[in-house]
C-alpha cells in the first residue's frame, strides 16, 4: 500500500473519484496532483458562484449577518431565499462548515459539512447546491449521503439514535424543492459495511486502471495527462456529472491533497 494511503481521511471526494476512476484517485490522493478545472472560465464561474454562496451561507449562520450583495443580483435572491426559509432561532444550534473526522474500525473518515442543525431531538445535516436543476432524487443514494449520515451517526459526535439523523440538499434556484433523506440504524449498519468494504479495496489495490465510462473523462482534470487533450466546451450534461463541485474542493484542500 503507498504510504500515503496510511496517512489519508477518506472524504467523498476521495471515495467519489476512485468509483469513477481509480486512476484519478492516484493521481490526486497518491501523486499529489491536483488542479481546479476550467474550460474558459465557465466551469470556474459556477465554482466562484458555488463559493460566494456557501461563504455567505456560512456568515448567515454564525448569527454575524449576510449581505448586502452589491452588483451581484443573483446571489442576492439566493441569500434573501435562504433567510426566508432558515430563519435563526434560539431552539437550535447552527454549526456551518463544520468538519468532521472519525476513526473507528479501522476507518479514517472526513466530512465538511456545510451545515448542521441541533435542535433538541434531532441533528440535521444541510447540503447546499447551486447547479440549475433541483436535487435528485439519486443524490440519496451517492457516497457523499452515505457518508455524512454515516459518520455523523457512528463518530460518537451525536448520542443519538440514527433515526434522529437526517440529511437535506436544499438549492436557492429551487427552494421549495428539497431534497430530504432520512436515517435508520439498518442503513447505518449498511452504510459502514459499505465502506468498510470499498477502503479495503483501496488499501489493497496496486494497480490503478483508468475509467471504463469515457463520460468521465470529457470533463475530468486530468484529461490534459491521459489524453493530451484540452477539456471539452461545458455543456448541459457537466452538470450532470457533479464531479467537481465547491464541497469537493474545500475536502481536496482541507488535507492538501494527500497530507494528513
Ligand atoms: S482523464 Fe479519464 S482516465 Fe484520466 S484520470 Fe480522468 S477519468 Fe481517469
Amino acid at each position: 500500500m503507498p504510504s500515503e494511503l496510511e496517512k489519508l481521511w477518506f472524504s467523498q471526494a476521495a471515495l467519489s473519484a476512485w468509483q469513477n476512476c481509480p486512476l484519478k484517485f492516484k493521481y490526486r490522493y497518491i501523486d499529489g496532483l491536483y488542479w481546479p478545472l476550467t474550460v474558459e472560465g465557465k466551469v470556474s464561474e459556477h465554482i466562484e458562484m458555488g463559493r460566494k454562496f456557501h461563504l455567505l451561507a456560512q456568515r448567515h449562520f454564525s448569527g454575524g449577518g449576510a449581505g448586502p450583495v452589491p452588483g451581484e443580483p443573483l446571489l442576492a435572491g439566493w441569500l434573501a431565499r435562504l433567510q426566508e426559509h432558515f430563519p435563526l432561532t434560539d431552539a437550535e444550534e447552527y454549526l456551518p462548515e463544520y468538519e468532521l473526522r472519525g476513526a473507528k474500525n479501522g476507518l479514517r473518515l472526513l466530512a465538511k459539512y456545510d451545515l448542521l442543525v441541533i435542535a433538541q431531538d434531532k441533528v440535521t445535516i444541510y447540503d447546499w447546491k447551486t447547479d440549475e436543476r433541483p436535487p435528485r432524487a439519486a443524490f440519496a443514494a451517492s457516497p457523499q449521503t452515505r457518508l455524512y449520515l454515516y459518520l455523523l451517526s457512528s463518530s460518537g459526535f451525536y448520542q443519538g439514535e440514527p433515526e434522529q439523523v437526517a440529511m437535506v440538499y436544499w438549492n436557492p434556484r429551487f427552494p421549495q424543492e428539497p431534497l430530504r433523506v432520512s436515517y435508520s440504524a439498518r442503513q447505518c449498519q449498511e452504510d459502514g459495511e459499505w465502506l468498510q468494504r470499498l477502503i479495503a479495496e483501496i488499501l489493497s489495490t496496486s494497480a490503478f486502471p483508468t475509467t471504463s465510462k469515457e463520460k468521465n473523462c470529457r470533463f475530468c482534470e486530468y484529461r490534459p495527462v491521459c489524453h493530451g487533450q484540452g477539456l471539452e466546451e461545458i455543456q448541459e450534461d457537466l452538470l450532470e456529472l457533479e464531479e467537481v463541485d465547491w464541497e469537493q474542493i474545500q475536502e481536496i484542500a482541507l488535507q492538501g491533497v494527500n497530507l494528513p
